[in-house]
Parts: structure tokens; sequence; C-alpha cells
């Protein structure tokens, strides 16, 4: 993963012209290309933990796993948001941890849960790193130091059930690697977030992510069955039954808590069959309005593809949905929609699927479009991330923000969130699409383009609020799968109200007492 941007370094993409163009003539992109720091230029704190705590440290993983070089320690400063790869880029290594300490077992998680707490060292869990919500940004302020509990070493599939289609894995295990463990029995997750080649599973359930298929194979916290969780005061092992009658449910908890109640080590998945076919094609609708209400009506009638996306006429026109031929895209709004099934024929078949779902989408006025927008979208999905990099270099701001709600609210929030981001940012490029679908709502994906100020993290921070507070007044929920982290903790607190964060405060307090657990993201600090 290039430690400044998203992905392979070999995968970087060049802007295509038509891209430059349009930032230079609607956007009024100036700057010229500014690259990254060189990674040795990174400025980090010197190393707060003493030598005896770092011995400590190591006397739990082993001294190899104990990790406070340089190039260590940047890679493990921050996520992956605007912001964040901002201040990467211009070598502001200020939230670095001390170190960085990857423990091989559930025991050693627990054990150096035990250390850190007597020692008052702050653990900041870290799956793939992909948080964009301020999710990995260390502080240190009130402990001896920070350290990044980096999971990668926890990355076996520990067990499958075929019969119950349930897997049992660790938490480190990256999504692709995932897949292919289980594409050995047969089997798949079918998750796939656009952070697909970097997310572990422990980060997907920490954060409640929701991957592009979620039509057909649900969110992942509808995947989780069971979960081993590792906190400073002991172990939690919940879940076993696939649904309980038996109080509230724990795995909730659990699910969305962000590294601040406890450390998952090993979690069972529900699986399915790996689809023997699948198959994706383009709807076109003539306004965003129009394709919203077509895909409510498959929402609420069925028949549900396992894909289904529709972008709104400027995401259309920009052809961000199809991300490899970026700047040619079409007119009215682009609806992907995506079939999978492990039935050749008859009923439950992607070809029954396919033929149920047209009727729906042509009696609500789509127009077929065929194969290949489909298959433009699928071969894209994954490189988005990769032109950010890029416009970041080329003086524009790209980033993403997204909400859900229900049907009936959804054009104002829509409106609302557009109108904050224009009132904040002057005269932004903005986009939108809805990616999952349920009976009674949806969710909105926006990214922003707009021409970097002096301070460009400034300048987004002041858009973000606008859209937060738009979102709050609109009756959204502040994050659909991207989580709180800290830029969302405001908003989630006014989301639950006071009493809900007093709940939040007190099973922190019972399960992390002396709040070592990444400090400042998902709970608000008691007053
Ligand atoms: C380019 C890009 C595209 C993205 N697309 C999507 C998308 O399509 N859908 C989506 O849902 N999200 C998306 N995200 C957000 C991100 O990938 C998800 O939030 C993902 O779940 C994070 O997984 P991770 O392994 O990288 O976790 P990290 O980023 O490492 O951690 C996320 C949070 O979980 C905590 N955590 C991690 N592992 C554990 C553990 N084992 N136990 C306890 N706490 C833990 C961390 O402390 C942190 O608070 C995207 C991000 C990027 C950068």
């Amino acid at each position: 993963m290039l430690w400044s941007g998203w992905g392979d370094p070999a995968l970087a993409r060049e802007l295509p012209e038509q891209v430059r163009a349009l930032l230079r003539d609607f956007l009024g992109v100036r700057a010229p290309d500014v690259p990254a720091v060189g990674l040795e230029s990174v400025r980090l704190p010197p190393v707060a933990l003493p030598e005896p705590l770092l011995g400590a440290l190591a006397g739990v993983v082993g001294p190899a796993y104990v990790l406070t070089w340089h190039e260590a320690r940047v890679r493990h400063t921050r996520g992956k948001s605007t912001p964040d790869l901002l201040r990467m880029r211009a070598g502001d290594g200020s939230a670095a941890p001390d170190a960085v300490v990857l423990p091989g077992s559930h025991e050693e998680v627990a054990e150096l849960l035990r250390v850190c707490s007597a020692e008052r060292v702050a653990v900041i869990p870290f799956g793939g790193g992909t948080s964009v919500v301020g999710g990995l940004t260390a502080s240190g302020s009130g402990f001896m130091g920070v350290i990044a509990l980096d999971l990668g070493r926890l990355d076996r599939l520990l067990s499958v059930d075929p019969e119950s289609l349930v897997a049992s894995f660790e938490p480190g295990v990256r999504a692709p690697e995932a897949e292919r463990l289980l594409a050995a029995h047969g089997l798949t997750l079918g998750h796939f977030p656009q952070s697909f080649e970097y997310a572990t599973l422990g980060g997907f359930a920490a954060a409640r992510s929701s991957g592009q298929a979620s039509a057909g194979y649900g969110r992942f916290d509808d995947m989780v069955v069971g979960l081993t969780v590792a906190t400073p005061t002991g172990t939690l092992d919940l879940g076993r039954a696939p649904k309980s009658a038996a109080g509230p449910d724990l795995r909730q908890l659990v699910l969305g808590s962000e590294g601040a109640f406890g450390v998952i080590t090993s979690l069972r998945l529900r699986v399915r069959r790996a689809p023997e076919e699948r198959r994706y094609e383009g709807w076109r609708f003539g306004t965003f309005t129009e394709g919203t209400a077509a895909m409510r009506a498959l929402a609420q009638e069925g028949p549900l593809p396992a894909v289904l996306r529709l972008s709104d006429e400027t995401e259309t026109m920009i052809g961000l949905a199809k991300p490899d031929t970026i700047g040619s895209g079409g007119s009215g709004c682009l609806l992907i929609a995506g079939y999978e099934s492990t039935r050749a024929s008859g009923w439950g078949s992607v070809a029954a699927r396919q033929t149920g779902a047209a009727a729906v989408l042509s009696r609500m006025g789509g127009e077929p479009l065929g194969a290949e927008p489909g298959k433009a979208w699928e071969h894209g999905r994954f490189s988005a991330p990769y032109l950010r990099d890029s416009l970041l270099g080329a003086g524009a701001t790209v980033e993403t923000l997204e909400t859900a709600g229900f049907w009936a609210n959804l054009p104002r929030l829509y409106d609302a969130v557009r109108l904050a981001l224009a009132g904040a940012l002057g005269s932004p490029l903005v986009m939108c699409h809805v990616s999952h679908v349920y009976e009674t709502g949806a969710s909105l994906y926006f990214t922003v383009v707009v021409a970097q100020e002096g301070d460009p993290v400034a300048q987004w921070e002041r858009a973000k609020e606008a859209a937060n507070a738009a979102i709050v007044t609109a009756g959204g929920t502040i994050t659909h799968h991207h989580g709180v982290g800290r830029d969302h903790r405001d908003a989630y607190a006014a989301e639950v109200g006071p009493v809900g964060v007093s709940i939040l405060q007190a099973v922190k307090a019972r399960l992390d007492p002396a709040g070592i657990l990444n400090p400042g993201a998902l709970v608000p600090p008691t007053a």
C-alpha cells in the first residue's frame, strides 16, 4: 500500500486529458502538480515510550514484533481519508504511534491490553488501515504513549462448517485472501467494498462495513454470527446460534465499536455458496427521481439484484460509475444492476432474476443499455481511489461522504447535503449515487471535487462540518458504512442523544476502565 495514498503504486493512474480539461475549465484548478514528500522526510515525534515499557511489550509478543523504526511508524499514522492523505503528503507525521506491535494470538492481545492498561499506554487496533473517518489517528495526550496494534499476524482461516455455511477467521485476514481461502471450499463472503484490496475482516466488523453487492449478500454486520473479543477486563465470546431471544444481542455492541471497547480476535461469519454465474448490465433513467423510484420498487417488490447502484445526473455525465473511462459519461442517470446465482437455470437463476428485474425497471421508465456499462463498471470497480491520488497531486481535492435515510426522506437529504457543500465550497463538483438499498430506504454516497485552497485540509473540514450539520438536520444518519471514528463523533452523539451517549460511556468505562482503547474515537469523553 502506498504510504501517502491508495493502493499498489504500480497501478497509479495518470489523469486523462478530459479530466484535466474539466478541472481547469469547470473548477478553476490551476495549481501545478505537487508531489508528496519522500517517506524519509515525514516528520515524526520522538518515541515517547521508555525502553523498559517497550521491553515489556516485547516480552509479550517477541522483540521482532515491536517496531519503532521510521517506516513502520509512518505506515501506521492515520487512515486513508483525504485529510489523512493531504497531511501525509505534506510530511505531517505528528499523529504517528510510538510503536507498532503485532500480536500473534488472542492471548497475546489480552496480555498486551493488561500491560497497556496498567502502564497507561493508548492502543489503536489497526486492521487494513483504510479508515476514512479518523478511526486510526493516535492521540497520546494523557498517556505514556501510543501503540498501533497491527492485527496482520492474525491472518488464518480457522474453520469451515459447510453444513451451517459458517466460516471462522482471525481478524487480520484481508478481503481478497478471505475470498481466496473460501473459494477453495466453493464458498464466498460476497463482501466487496471499494477498499476490498486492503481492508480486513476485523476492520469490516469493527466499522460496520457495506460492500458493493450488499443488496444480494447483506452488509458485513449481517454476516457476523459470532465474535471473540479481548477487552482489558476479560474476554467476550458471543454468538452460539444464528438468532436468539436471550436478551439484547451483545454482538451488536461489538459491531461498529471501532476498537473502543475491545479487540476482535476472531469472527464467525455466514458464508454463501459461490455463484456459478455473474452478469452486470446498465439501464438509463431520465432523472435521479425516476431512478430511485425504480430502485425502491425492486427493493420492495423484488427481484433484487445483488448489485444495484444509480448515479445521479452529474455523476453520470462525468462517468464516475465507469472510472476506467472517466470523462466520457452520458446523459440521464446510469443504473448498474448485477445478478449472481448458484443456479444455472430455473427459479433464482441469473436469467430469471434478470428478466424479473427488467420488467420492473422497464415499467418504471428505464431504458436498457445492455451489458457494456455493467462490464465497464465491473472492470473499474476498485480503481476510483487510485484516481484520487492523481487529483490531489494536480491541485484538486476529492473526497467522499455518505449517509442513509428512509425513502420518503431521501430527496430532502440529497438536496440538503448538496446545498451545504455548495455553501461551504463555492462551486464544487458534487456527484452522488445510491449503492445500498433496503425495503425502507437507501444510502446516498457523495463525491466532491473542488480546486484546492491554500490550506486544503481546513477547506475540506469546513465543507464536512456543513455537510454533517445538514445530514443531522435533514434526519439522515451521520454514516451508512464508513463509521464514526473521530470525524463523526459529535454528530453521532447528536444522533443518539444524551442517554445514548451515557450508555456508550458506561460500556466503555466497564470494559476499558483505563480508557486506553482508541481514545477519542466513537465515544464522546465524559464531561
Ligand atoms: C478508497 C476507500 C474505499 C472505501 N470503500 C468502502 C466501502 O465501499 N464500504 C465500506 O464499508 N467502507 C469503505 N471504506 C472504509 C473502510 O475500508 C472500512 O471502514 C473498513 O471496514 C475498514 O477496514 P480496515 O481493516 O482497513 O480497518 P482499519 O481502518 O484498520 O480500522 C477501522 C476501525 O476499526 C478498528 N479496528 C480494526 N480492526 C479491529 C479489530 N480486529 N478489533 C477491533 N477494532 C478494530 C480500528 O481501530 C478503527 O477504529 C473505504 C475506504 C477507502 C480508503
